[in-house]
């Protein structure tokens, strides 16, 4: 019997192609799948040179693709049921079909790196989630380097693809990113979670042990004041490091923090506190993961939710309910908002046999609360982007 897994991509991957078939009058060369994905553990740490543990997870992009013999890409979104055209000679950002500004954005990039691309005809649909912040847009442009990549027999690394669909997205969609969301599209592992260091980039696959499910759940709380916060979060931060007399946040232990900690003022001093503590508790995450203890790893959620809701302050009174309905609930090992904050989604680490009744529960107590529905999602550590068939 194929699992649940299985037969969701199945099911995309046969819409897709006979998509593809009814449009273009043929059989696609090729099919890729791109994972979304979930911050695990390591919140708020990337732009302080820390540590991030994310995993791809199983609900993906699909595209189908094949070469055209002139330097055109046609392109269909299933989903919008909106077709375009662009040439590769001449890329151009366009309005009328936002979606389209990934795939043209990773052609760009592609192509000022100097590889040559071939025209595709391509068909694109997902079951990602969109707006929700598990990534949709950076699984649309992993797929698409994919796709150039197979059609045009391009040598490119799985941290090369990352890093150019990063650019894509930083220079020519013009959002600012981190690294986290291609690095594990791309090199994600089925299983398994990855360790990324973001100041050296490095990074790591970490086995995820048997039996626990991840549960990510949408709180319908759109994330407003986002932005502002943010970037003050940020300026907070690199305040703090300056206070401290080091370059980033990154460069000093916890122990050290607390013994120079009343140096800083009051707010900053918070927000240093959850940024220093943080990066201790993704690598503290990744030992228990090797150990398998998978009742520690839950603890370490659970603290990172409670220091970004209390020292960083970027929790929101649904995320805190969504947390606070699942810490009551039988089989969680952990529950912790993800994702920038005021809004959005949280992940939780669950045992498996109790999955299904832990998303019943965490429903209909969130929405007893908050009177929003929730969409909640039951999902498996999935491999990186990769072709199908
Ligand atoms: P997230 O990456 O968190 O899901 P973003 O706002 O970064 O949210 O990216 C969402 C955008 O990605 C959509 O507005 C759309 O332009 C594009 N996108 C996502 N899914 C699809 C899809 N199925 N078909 C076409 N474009 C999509
Ligand atoms: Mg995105």
């Amino acid at each position: 019997m194929p699992s649940k897994t299985d037969q969701r991509l199945h099911a995309l991957t046969t819409a897709t192609r006979l998509c593809f078939q009814r449009l273009y009058d043929a059989d696609p060369q090729l099919l890729v799948a791109a994972p979304g994905r979930v911050n695990l553990i390591g919140e708020h740490t990337d732009y302080n040179d820390g540590f991030v543990l994310p995993v791809a997870i199983d609900r993906h992009v699909v595209l189908a693709a094949s070469p055209r013999r002139d330097r055109y890409v046609q392109l269909y979104a299933a989903d919008f049921d909106q077709a375009c055209t662009f040439s590769l000679d001449d890329i151009e950002h366009d309005s009328g079909t936002r979606w389209s500004n990934y795939e043209r954005g990773v052609a760009w990039a592609l192509q000022e790196a100097g590889y040559e691309l071939p025209g595709l005809d391509i068909v694109l649909s997902s079951n990602v989630p969109i707006g929700s912040g598990l990534s949709s847009s950076a699984a649309i442009e992993v797929a698409t380097a994919f796709a150039f990549q197979l059609a045009g027999n391009l040598p490119l690394d799985g941290v090369q693809r990352a890093l150019l669909c990063q650019k894509a997205e930083n220079e020519f969609v013009g959002m600012r990113c981190g690294i986290m969301d291609q690095y594990i599209i791309s090199l994600g592992k089925r299983d398994h979670a990855l360790l990324i260091d973001c100041r050296s980039l490095d990074y790591e696959l970490v086995p995820i042990p048997a039996g626990c499910a991840l549960v990510v759940c949408d709180t319908q709380k759109r994330r407003g004041l986002v932005d502002s916060e943010y970037n003050t979060r940020r300026h907070e931060c690199e305040q703090g490091a300056q206070m401290l007399g080091i370059p980033a946040l990154r460069d000093i232990g916890a122990e050290e923090f607390r013994t120079r900690e009343a140096e800083l003022p009051p707010v900053i001093r918070k927000r240093c506190r959850h940024v220093v503590t943080e990066n201790h508790r993704v690598l503290d995450a990744v030992q228990s993961l090797r150990t398998n203890e998978l009742a520690r790893f839950g603890e370490l959620m659970n603290a990172s939710h409670v220091s970004l809701r209390d020292d960083y302050q970027v929790s929101c009174v649904e995320l805190d309910a969504m947390v606070q309905v699942a810490w009551e609930q039988q089989g969680v090992l952990g529950a912790r908002m993800t994702g920038a904050g005021f809004g959005g989604c949280t992940v939780n680490l669950v045992q498996e046999q109790d999955a299904d009744r832990f998303q019943q529960k965490v429903a209909s107590g969130y929405t007893a609360i908050t009177d929003l529905e929730p969409e909640i999602y039951v999902c498996k550590a999935e491999e990186g982007v990769r072709r199908l068939d």
